[in-house]
């Protein structure tokens, strides 16, 4: 595969120190893209300004280098991308797919009669009030779903199909505090940057239907996906701060690196003797070893 054919990305969200689990996806998006003579991405998701922290951009960039990773070209930010994302919500609001919805969460929840993947399926209240010109300046707005089956072949957990209108309902791609939507951004990004691949932790693998609608109707290349097993404690807690779940410290990165490559069921040869390893010499040897085809197909992985 030629290095114009493959452009990958790891996309973390700055709501704190990159953990254990970030870790496992930029060791996992990595390999893939430079076995493949890829282009690798650095973008830091920091689109919802009320969860997100310059500091922990700056924690995450640190970490991510002293890690030995590195990345093509210059970092980028979505809080610096919004013109982008209000392009693709006046091309959808062209095309008549979006509605402005005043429904509060308590009206939500009181009136939905499913509980989909996502928590409530919206029932579609302020839809049928598009007419009634609805502000969208201070309210969410939301996307006309279909349910016609959206279906991709993933590469770890194989073949994945879903009815966004029945399991997910109309999804707000535009909150009501004026901030885009994960979704939106997430699909305008990957198709400015023209990713090709996307591998990225299982916790993402059911909206990766809402996002693959987004890009056809706006007209974007779907990429190729790869979602890994999402690291759980024993108890099957994904592992967070709140769980305790190890820190991840730079002195200890090449064993950090091992751990996750064994995590990810990777050839371990020329990695038993640490001492002499660097984070950079680990994974360029992960490299040459990478066989995404060892990796778990299952949403979770118990993490030790
Ligand atoms: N920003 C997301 C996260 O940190 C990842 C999004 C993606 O890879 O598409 O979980």
């Amino acid at each position: 595969m030629s290095a114009a054919r493959y452009i990958g990305r790891f996309a973390p969200s700055p709501t704190g120190p990159l953990h254990i689990g970030s870790l496992i996806a930029a060791l996992a998006s990595y390999c893939d893209a430079r076995a493949n003579n890829g282009r690798w991405l650095l973008r830091i998701e920091d689109v919802d300004e009320t969860r997100c922290k310059p500091e922990y951009t700056d924690d995450i960039i640190n970490t991510l280098h002293q890690f030995g990773f590195r990345w093509d070209g210059e970092v980028t930010l979505q809080s610096t991308q919004k013109n982008r994302y209000a392009a693709a919500l006046t091309a959808l609001k062209n095309q008549q797919r979006v509605y402005a919805c005043c429904c509060s969460r308590r009206e939500i929840a009181d009136s939905t009669q499913h509980i989909g993947i996502d928590g409530a399926v919206y029932p579609g209240t302020c839809r049928h009030l598009q007419n009634l010109q609805i502000d969208d300046q201070t309210n969410a707005i939301r996307l006309l779903t279909s349910s016609d089956i959206v279906s991709f072949d993933d590469r770890v957990q194989g073949l994945q199909t879903q009815n966004i209108a029945a399991e997910v309902g109309d999804f707000i791609i535009k909150r009501r505090d004026g901030l885009f939507a994960y979704q939106l951004a997430v699909v305008a990004d990957d198709a400015s940057d023209n990713i090709t691949h996307v591998v990225r932790g299982a916790d993402l693998l059911d909206s990766t239907a809402r996002q693959i609608y987004l890009q056809h109707l706006l007209g974007y290349a779907t990429p190729s996906y790869m979602h890994i097993p999402v690291a759980v404690n024993a108890a099957g807690q994904k592992l967070s701060k709140q769980t305790l779940a190890p820190a991840i410290n730079s002195r200890e990165a090449v064993t950090a690196l091992i751990t996750s490559l064994g995590y990810l069921r990777q050839p371990l040869e020329g990695l038993k003797s640490n001492a002499t390893l660097t984070p950079s010499r680990v994974l360029d040897i992960a490299v040459k070893q990478w066989q995404p085809a060892l990796i778990a197909p299952t949403r979770t992985q118990t993490y030790e």
